[in-house]
């Protein structure tokens, strides 16, 4: 067998198994086998993963009102391409044999696909907001 239990303070080795204290330093419940003293030891570990963590959350900080602003683009280029641009061209009056031909407005082509471009760009632009917020989340959480 050997010397199966360490002292998570003074690192002692005993081969009492069920002994709790050190006997070398006295530490109340500081006896721990090897196998969970690794487990231990590997908080160490994840503070180093910590810090490096810390680094990428910095980067990743301005990332969520990045995304928030380029949702919010995004909504406000929809609307604005849905409900306030304007797709229809003045057609010219012109008198033809005394009848009037033309007149009014009619809707252009070119910039009803303009605005459907706008709106499929805009809700885009929303998505990968959203899809950017939730990276950060995501980022900023592990
Ligand atoms: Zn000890």
């Amino acid at each position: 067998m050997g010397k199966n239990r360490e002292c998570a303070k003074c690192g002692s080795l005993t081969e009492d198994v069920d002994a709790k204290d050190c006997k070398f330093c006295k530490a109340k419940a500081s006896l721990v086998s090897r196998e969970v003293k690794k487990e231990l030891n590997q908080p160490k570990k994840q503070d180093q993963r910590e810090n490096h963590q810390s680094i990428m959350t910095k980067k990743f900080a301005l990332l969520p009102s990045i995304a928030a602003l380029i949702i919010i683009g995004g909504i406000l280029a929809v609307i604005y391409f849905a409900m306030f641009f304007d797709t229809s061209v003045e057609v010219p009056t012109t008198t033809v044999f005394g009848q009037t031909i033309g007149g009014g407005r009619v809707n252009n082509l070119g910039l009803m696909s303009d605005r459907s471009n706008g709106i499929i760009i805009g809700i885009g632009a929303a998505i990968f907001g959203l899809i950017l917020s939730i990276v950060a989340k995501s980022k900023s959480k592990e």
